[in-house]
């Protein structure tokens, strides 16, 4: 569904990608797990063009989101090509970053409508299924500050998912949660993951790792070093750098 080729990403002096390969699967649920600082959402927000990788390409479904072809030569795609590909490459961030102006259901439907020019009736009716989704359809007229974290949370993965993505990115989604609305945020993960949703998922919980990961990927200094399915991951065996990481959520 989405690779990354030799992706690199300089801030100033810092190199803070350092050549990351990387692919995830149709239906398939990558976590990446890392210290603070390795450069996890770095690359994410590489993933949707919020940064924009120093060299490196980066392919969606076998297309080169970074070059295209043109009469047999490789050139840079204008800045307004990529929006076609971030379209389709949802992201959900830690602070949910709803529209406070907007009702919940305005905050859904203000993508499709907008961005993918679809007939508001439709956006209006697919919303709906989604707010339904995750199990706020009584909260379609409400403002984001009535909510709680991890409702305004639902509301930020409907939203995500009115565009109808291909690949759904999650930055530590449930980090900025009381503990007592983690759960209903991960709960919508895995239903998400059930009905086989391309997912790449950042974050802290062991617990999620453990139960909805496929496979694994450890980032440390700006590059993956370890990649397994969660059994391995967790089992005996690790690098050293993963045993010292683990040990904190011991
Ligand atoms: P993580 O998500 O794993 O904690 P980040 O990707 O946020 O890591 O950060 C990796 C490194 O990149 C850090 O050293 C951070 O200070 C640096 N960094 C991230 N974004 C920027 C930026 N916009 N400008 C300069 N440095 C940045
Ligand atoms: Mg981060």
């Amino acid at each position: 569904m989405l690779q990354l080729k030799d992706i690199r990403k300089t801030f100033g002096q810092n190199e803070v990608l350092k050549g990351v390969n990387f692919a995830v699967y149709k239906g398939e649920v990558v976590v990446i797990l890392g210290p603070s600082g390795s450069g996890k959402s770095t690359l994410l927000r590489t993933m949707n063009f919020l940064e924009v990788p120093s060299s490196g390409d980066m392919f969606l479904e076998g297309e080169s989101m970074l070059y295209r072809e043109q009469n047999g030569n490789k050139i840079k795609r204008d800045p307004k090509e990529w929006n076609q590909f971030r379209m389709e490459i949802g992201m959900v961030f830690q602070g949910f970053h709803l529209f406070p102006h907007m009702t919940v259901l305005e905050n859904i439907i203000e993508g499709p409508v907008h961005v993918r020019k679809q007939a508001k009736e439709e956006a209006i009716t697919y919303g709906e299924s989604l707010l339904k989704k995750v199990g706020l359809s009584d909260k379609r007229d409400a403002h984001p500050f009535s909510l709680s974290g991890g409702q305004q949370q639902r509301v930020a993965i409907a939203r995500s998912l009115a565009m109808r993505p291909k690949i759904v990115l999650f930055d530590e989604p449930t980090s900025a949660l009381d503990p007592e609305l983690v759960g209903e945020v991960l709960s919508v993960m895995k239903e998400l993951k059930e009905e086989g949703l391309t997912m790449v998922v950042v974050t802290h919980e062991m617990g999620f790792a453990q139960d909805a990961a496929d496979r694994i990927v450890f980032m440390d200094d700006g590059n993956i070093i370890h990649e397994a399915p969660p059994e391995q991951f967790f089992g005996k065996n690790q690098p050293d750098r993963v045993q010292k990481f683990l040990q904190r959520y011991e």
